[in-house]
């Protein structure tokens, strides 16, 4: 791997962190910003699937490096999915992580069924093959905000095995759980296992 860098095709500073403290010194992760890319990258799919593959694929056409993108939602049981591939935009496209949690606390009133997930999906651009890595982390959303830590919906998600909500929880603590976690996981068996080669 080229001095030993990856490029994340996200500029999001808390995934770029989240991701170094998971991938640990298998490789250093760099964002856009830091591998100099000026771009933001659409998500116009209706799958969370095809978006990661639109990161990853605009990102290795620009630069022919190796390099992975990611894409996240928050798929709630009762709301039939959502809000799912829009969870950045539910409440606008302005992305704004705490309208977006008034908009789901408010459709989710009265709902007895609590049960959610958070899907992660990576996909990986190596040596211009696609890998395709699934993260999946099962839990509840809470009616009310507790802890500020983390990101997007972290303050009303308890994941299954805890009581504590993600905005609670340092992020050593979130990664014993998180989604992203999860794929991220099943990226570096991939790196590991292709270094040894
Ligand atoms: P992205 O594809 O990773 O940017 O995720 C899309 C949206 O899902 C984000 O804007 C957040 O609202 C939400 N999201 C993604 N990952 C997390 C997480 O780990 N915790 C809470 N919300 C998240």
């Amino acid at each position: 791997m080229e001095n030993n860098q990856l490029i994340f095709a996200s500029n999001n500073q808390h995934k770029v962190e989240e991701i170094n403290s998971i991938i640990g010194n298998v490789c250093k992760v760099i964002s856009l910003k830091e591998a100099g890319i000026d771009i933001d990258i659409p998500e116009p799919y209706d799958t969370i699937e095809a978006n990661a593959s639109e990161k990853s694929k605009t990102i290795f056409a620009l630069t022919g490096k190796n390099c992975f993108g990611d894409d996240t939602g928050l798929e709630v049981d009762a709301l039939n999915g959502e809000p799912g591939v829009k969870s950045a935009r539910y409440a606008g496209e302005e992305k704004n992580f705490s309208a977006n949690i008034n908009k789901l606390l408010f459709k989710m009133k009265g709902f007895q069924n609590r049960s959610a997930q958070f899907k992660t999906i990576i996909s990986l651009m190596w040596n211009g093959e696609e890998h395709i890595f699934e993260g999946i982390t099962r839990g509840k959303i809470i009616d009310e905000r507790r802890g500020t830590n983390g990101f997007g919906y972290d303050p009303v998600f308890i994941p299954d095995g805890s009581d504590k909500t993600f905005g609670e929880m340092e992020l050593s603590e979130k990664n014993l759980y998180s989604h992203r976690r999860k794929a991220m996981d099943k990226l570096i068996e991939f790196l590991i296992s292709e270094a040894k080669r």
